[in-house]
């Protein structure tokens, strides 16, 4: 906001910008006017009262909340009048407060106990209500937030922080006087409404009267340390504030402040209440070696001594093409790099890959090739001040709650046109202005049609594609011969509601997609990207504030991961191993000759395995045998290496297969950076000691390279982003001392370079955007008299991936324990299916046995099921079928048949 206007506080010349309130420009400035019912993200009320000035010329006193700066203000925060004024609105708060500083866990961070030992506030004045600590509210047998009435002080924040940051309308406040307390909405308790148990309420509560449950008891904030650090989750990568119990060395309560970037202070279920796994009791706490079939502890000595053993015996008698590294998305980027540099320089392969092949490799291929860089185009602030969003492939609230709150938010309130295409009726769909609900596989079929409308209704942008493009022709031919009849019998989609929203869309001064893997794990993945990039530079959207084609990336860090390299055809920095310049510079640097010849993926990883042509596999934290496509062809190959070393900080399916198990730290045990998907590198911070031997996986990796006789010597992790930032010039720039505060956005090419937040301003990475002829193609697999239903796979808002972390967090195990199969009632009806009964879902790899949960969401014709959930593995039936260019496996389509296993199911499930 920019500063243009001063007004006098306190004596005092301060600046501050048209429409801030005076307590904001105070704050701003430093001075501190007390405040209870205040929150920066949602519209003030005045309601609380403490923050009353006196405003030179007006004749009472006025809230400084709800009053705008005007420039010449003179304003006094305090006098005699004013001071007694808010002593008696704090000691009738103090009256109905149930006085227990001693033993609340807010204790030290309540607002009303700083106001009321400030101004002096008796609590006898108004005498000392009786309070029924018992009486029961719509928090009760809720496991994750705890409201107590006898510590409200009505200020309703948390009703307003749920409709205008999380954008619900769960909670509002009922009755009067002492009896009014904050509720449900819907007369319920809170699990049966639709509430997303954020805890965002309770973040911006001022007392302890909202509080997360599990930490109850568990440490008085006064006595607690802070560390910020970012969440270990999704690609949002929001700034968390972990309070530390010393004593206990536990991680007992999450925060996060208001005003920070990306999340502003809110967080999602996972990243407040999901963070348990930390201190599970299964976490790995010493290395683990299998002698006759079983696992024996060992020493770090013994166990890295017998990896680098038996990796350099492979090498040496078969080749190091017959070795591979699956690095991992949930590490950090000082460890992604040092893990792609150990397996280029000491095992000497480029056979290094990771899961960003299985989410986002159509993403990188599609979008280097139509912009010249494979990331997210603009912010994640820029996308809920779009005037159209185009939200296509990605369940936004649920994969990424966070930024999927403020798309929610921004087409609530009417700023924001919102189009959804998803073959289910995702929540953000009820908010939309347009839904498409398109068969799943259809994508390039309904971009090329809303093309089509927007190239015959002339809304295309020809200056932008004249000035800034090329390879239209070709392009342009294939979107006119699209016929829109047969667009909407393939996506299933009518005519006019394909030309409504390609109306919306085109006619928006800044219009931005939103997608995610709903766009790219298909065969025809890198068509889609490329047909969702063709739709933004067609209508000039690509370049500026609040445009763009912004996938979301699903881990932690898996911007970083492929950012730092661990891919099998570019070092860190997308520079391509086959590019003899790049090479050289690698070679250079770290002193080794390196393999010329891109490596292999994922899935053909655990191919060449089957085959027995990769014959030793290292895997740092990732979990293929339940996140790859085709699970039982994953077991086989898995049990056909001579040798398997599995890292990671619980015994994964996949390492309870291993040879040899390495104990590692997790995010809150060890330091180093993430990249979220909007390219911003950020701090992680270490909050607590590791369990038992558990090592950081930085060090264990500089520990057997040492031991494979190829010494990646480093000194700490800064020491690591250094080398990073002297061989990879998007990150040429990136310094820990830069990154304190908000990060920094890639590229970053140099010291003085401030980042960049939001790409191919003026030209593209590559110069010209290129535009591609992309015809529509079926998926591999289609449902015939077989297998005649469609299976769709994704995410729950509360679990995470393999289940690993947020299946061991206690809260989200409560909330979602168990895997369902989402039918729609037409189709249950065909199949004789009810809610709640166990079913078997068959697909030409193998069957699932599954509970059925029937709701009109999915389309049809389909199934969805979510891959987090061991006891119901959907990924035994998804197609291991590969999208030519990038490689990805088709999880989003596959044919299945539908059982019933039995009316006695539904007792049992
Ligand atoms: Fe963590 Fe993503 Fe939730 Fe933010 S939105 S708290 S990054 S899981």
């Amino acid at each position: 906001m920019e500063e243009d206007l001063t007004l006098t506080v306190d004596g005092r010349e301060i600046p501050a910008s048209d429409g801030q309130t005076i307590l904001e420009a105070a704050l701003a400035a430093g001075i501190d006017i007390p405040h209870l019912c205040y929150d920066p993200r949602v519209a003030s009320t005045g309601q609380c009262r403490l923050c009353l000035v006196r405003i030179e010329g007006r004749p009472g006193l006025e809230t400084a909340c709800t009053e705008r700066v005007r420039p010449g203000m003179e304003v006094v925060t305090e006098d005699k009048e004013i001071r007694e004024v808010r002593k008696t609105i704090l000691e009738l708060l103090l009256s109905e407060h149930r006085l227990s500083c001693q033993t609340c866990d807010m204790d030290g961070e309540c607002l009303l106990q700083t106001y009321a030992y400030r101004y002096g506030a008796d609590e006898r004045a108004f005498g000392i209500r009786d309070f029924d600590r018992d009486r029961p509210n719509y928090t009760a047998r809720g496991e994750a937030i705890r409201y107590d009435p006898s510590l409200c002080v009505r200020c309703e924040r948390c009703v307003r922080v749920c409709q205008e940051v999380q954008g619900l309308d769960i909670l509002t406040l009922k009755g009067r006087g002492f009896a009014a307390e904050v509720s449900t909405a819907f007369d319920l308790p809170l699990r049966e409404t639709p509430c997303d148990v954020c805890g965002n309420c309770v973040g911006t509560c001022p007392t302890g009267a909202l509080y997360e449950r599990p930490s109850v008891g568990m440490g008085q904030l006064k006595d607690l340390d802070r560390v910020v650090t970012t969440c270990p989750y999704c690609g949002v990568g929001c700034q968390l504030t972990l309070y530390v119990n010393r004593n206990l060395n536990r991680v007992v309560r999450v925060g996060s402040d208001a005003g920070c970037v990306p999340n502003d202070g809110a967080l999602c279920v996972k990243g407040r209440f999901g963070l348990d796994f930390v201190h599970s009791p299964d976490r790995l706490t010493a290395p683990l070696i299998r002698r006759n079939g079983q696992f024996e502890e060992a020493s770090w000595d013994e166990a890295l001594d017998l990896v680098a053993e038996r990796l350099t015996a492979i090498r040496d008698s078969h080749g190091p093409d017959a070795l591979a590294g699956l690095s991992s998305a949930k590490c950090t980027n000082e460890e992604n790099y040092l893990f792609q540099k150990l397996v280029r320089a000491a095992l000497g392969t480029n056979n290094v890959d990771h899961c960003a092949r299985l989410c986002h490799a159509s993403t990188v291929a599609g979008l280097a090739r139509a912009f010249g860089s494979g990331a997210m185009t603009n912010s994640i602030d820029d996308v809920p001040l779009a005037d159209a969003v185009f939200v296509i492939g990605s369940n936004t609230t649920e994969c990424h709650p966070v930024l999927g709150a403020m798309i929610r938010q921004a087409a609530r309130t009417g700023r924001t046109r919102l189009i959804v295409a998803d073959p289910r009726k995702i929540e953000l769909a009820r908010h939309a202005e347009v839904h498409l609900q398109q068969a799943s596989g259809s994508d390039v079929a309904l971009v090329n049609a809303m093309m089509k409308v927007i190239v015959e209704e002339g809304l295309w942008d020809r200056a932008f594609v004249e000035e800034r493009c090329e390879d239209f022709e070709p392009f342009l031919d294939e979107v006119l011969a699209t016929d829109l009849a047969e667009a909407a019998e393939v996506t299933g989609v009518p005519t006019d509601r394909i030309r409504q929203a390609a109306r919306v869309y085109a006619r928006a001064e800044r219009a931005s997609i939103v997608y995610s893997m709903g766009i790219t794990q298909h065969t025809t993945g890198t068509d889609n990207v490329l047909s969702l990039a063709n739709l933004a530079m067609l209508t000039g959207n690509v370049g500026r504030k609040s445009t763009g084609v912004n996938p979301l990336r699903g881990q932690n860090n898996v911007q970083g991961a492929c950012d730092l390299g661990a891919l099998p055809d570019v070092y860190s920095g997308y520079q391509k191993v086959n590019d003899p310049g790049a090479r050289a510079k690698f070679e250079e640097a770290w002193g080794v000759p390196l393999p010329a010849e891109p490596g292999l993926t994922v899935v053909e990883i655990i191919n060449a395995a089957a085959d027995g042509d990769v014959r030793g596999l290292y895997i740092m934290g990732e979990n293929p045998m339940l996140s790859d496509p085709d699970i039982g062809h994953v077991r086989e190959a898995l049990g056909k290496l001579d040798f398997l070393c599995v890292q990671d900080i619980f015994l994964s399916e996949t390492a309870e297969l291993a040879d040899v198990v390495l104990p590692a730290t997790c995010f809150a045990e060890k330091d180093g950076t993430f990249t979220n998907t909007e390219r911003r590198i950020q701090r992680v911070r270490k909050a607590v000691e590791p369990p038992g031997q558990a090592r950081p996986d930085w060090e264990i990796l500089c520990d057997l390279s040492r031991r494979m006789g190829y010494d990646m010597a480093c000194g700490g992790v800064a020491e690591v982003m250094d080398e990073i930032a002297s061989v990879t010039p998007i990150y040429g720039g990136v310094r820990y001392d830069r990154l304190e505060g908000v990060g920094l956005q890639w590229p970053c090419t140099d010291a003085d370079h401030a980042g960049t937040r939001f790409l191919h301003a003026g030209s593209f990475t590559r110069g010209r955007g290129r535009f591609h002829a992309v015809p529509y193609k079926p998926p591999a697999e289609t449902p015939d008299e077989e297998y005649p239903v469609v299976l769709t796979t994704g995410r729950r808002q509360q679990h995470w991936h393999t289940g690993t972390m947020t299946r061991r967090a206690h809260v989200l195990d409560w909330l979602v324990p168990h895997g369902e199969a989402e039918i729609s009632p037409v189709l249950a009806d065909e199949y004789g299916i009810e809610d709640g009964e166990m079913i078997r879902v068959i697909s030409r790899r193998g069957s699932v046995e599954v509970k059925a949960h029937v709701l009109d969401r999915p389309r049809t014709d389909s199934v969805f099921m979510a891959f987090h959930f061991k006891e119901a593995p959907a990924n035994v039936l998804t197609n291991p079928a590969l999208d030519p260019i990038a490689k990805i496996p088709e999880f989003k389509v596959c044919a299945v048949r539908l059982e019933r296993i039995g009316k006695d199911s539904l007792q049992e499930a």
